[in-house]
């Protein structure tokens, strides 16, 4: 099988990539990622030389090069994306750019070159927030953010290509990723590097937001499953099932970190922060056998002491990760 992975010198499409060269007998795989400040060519060291690897520095509104490219490849699969929900509420202008409009393109193209499979890599947050229960993928997408909004319109371009077009689309829709080689602009890696760094971490509100945590090697494998076994046209929420206040991770980010809670400086809450994500997983894992493999606490001790160790993957990336956080 000969995949294209979009936004694959990102955190997820990194991981994904470095596990399916992992195995002999695997994909070939091509890398299309115009490295973006949070796209990085580091997280490919790792498989940089195997022969089996393409990578091409571009970008997925450019419909010429996707032209030249997309020929010869089984499949899709789509990461590239603006990611940072406060950097799509600071400017929502590039979210729908490379979100929508490249979405759009790479459907397009997928189309043209009757490529046989395409993997839309979606979110949780399109569904907006819930107060109790858990989504199924027949709940209403309610996105609240641009970033949110931006992803639930590249998942409609998607289904839409796959009914009007017949192009064989699935959408998978995850919780949060941690994990290794998280750009430093996200929760964990953020506070960790401040941490370590013997600075303050900034909480948003009350800190009582609540999220569903799944490592990153859960939703990769999740996702070669969709891309293998999902049935055309489908939708797959995916998700950890371990749900953890923002107060919550605080305190176990700063135990690992050796400090207190004089360490955390609230700040005013995000503009529309969504209270609380929940997905309900019984379709993929009913379906196609799924089961988070990863508990959270060896998870999360794994990732400190990834990022303990490697101050010199995130140290050169802090300035360009600095947020628009708002402060009181
Ligand atoms: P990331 O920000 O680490 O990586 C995104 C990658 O896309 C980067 O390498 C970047 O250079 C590349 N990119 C951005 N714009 C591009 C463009 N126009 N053309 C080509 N490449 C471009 O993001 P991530 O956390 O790895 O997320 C990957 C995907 O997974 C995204 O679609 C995101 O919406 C989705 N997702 C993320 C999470 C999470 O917790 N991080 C959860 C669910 C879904």
């Amino acid at each position: 099988m000969r995949l294209l992975v979009t936004g694959g010198a990102g955190f997820i499409g990194s991981t994904y990539v470095r596990g399916l060269l992992a195995d002999p007998d695997g994909a070939t795989v091509t890398v299309l990622d115009s490295l973006t400040f949070c796209g990085n060519l580091s997280n490919l060291e790792p498989v940089m030389g195997d022969p089996r690897l393409t990578f091409v520095e571009a970008d997925i509104c450019d419909g010429a090069v996707l032209q030249d490219l997309l020929p010869g490849h089984d499949a899709i699969v789509h990461f590239a994306a603006e990611s940072q929900v406060d950097r799509s509420i600071a400017d929502p202008a590039p979210f729908v750019r490379t979100n929508v409009v490249g979405t759009q393109t790479l459907l397009d193209k997928a189309v043209e070159h009757r490529i046989g499979r395409f993997l839309q890599v979606s979110t949780d947050e399109v569904y907006g927030s819930i107060a109790h229960g858990s989504w199924t993928e027949e709940s209403p997408m309610r996105p609240n953010s641009p970033y949110a909004a931006s992803k639930a319109a590249a998942e409609l371009l998607a289904q839409a290509y796959h009914r009007t077009y017949g192009l064989d689309v699935v959408v998978t829709r995850c919780s949060n990723n941690y994990g290794p080689y998280q750009f430093p602009d996200k929760i964990i890696p953020l506070f960790l590097a401040c941490l370590f760094e013997g600075r303050e971490v900034s909480l948003y509100g009350d800190g009582e937001h609540a999220r569903d945590w799944l490592h990153v090697d859960d939703h990769c494998a999740a996702l070669h499953l969709v891309l293998t076994k999902g049935r055309p046209g489908e939708v797959y929420n995916i998700g950890g099932g371990t749900e953890l206040t923002n107060n919550e991770l605080t305190g176990l980010l700063l135990e690992a970190g050796g400090a207190g809670w004089d360490r955390v400086r609230r700040v005013r809450d995000r503009k529309g922060h969504d209270r609380r994500y929940s997905m309900n997983i019984d379709k993929i894992s009913t379906e196609l056998g799924y089961t988070p493999r990863i508990p959270f606490s060896s998870g999360l001790a794994d990732t400190v002491a990834w990022y303990r160790a490697n101050g010199h993957w995130w140290r050169p990336l802090m300035e360009r990760a600095a947020l628009p956080i708002p402060v009181t």
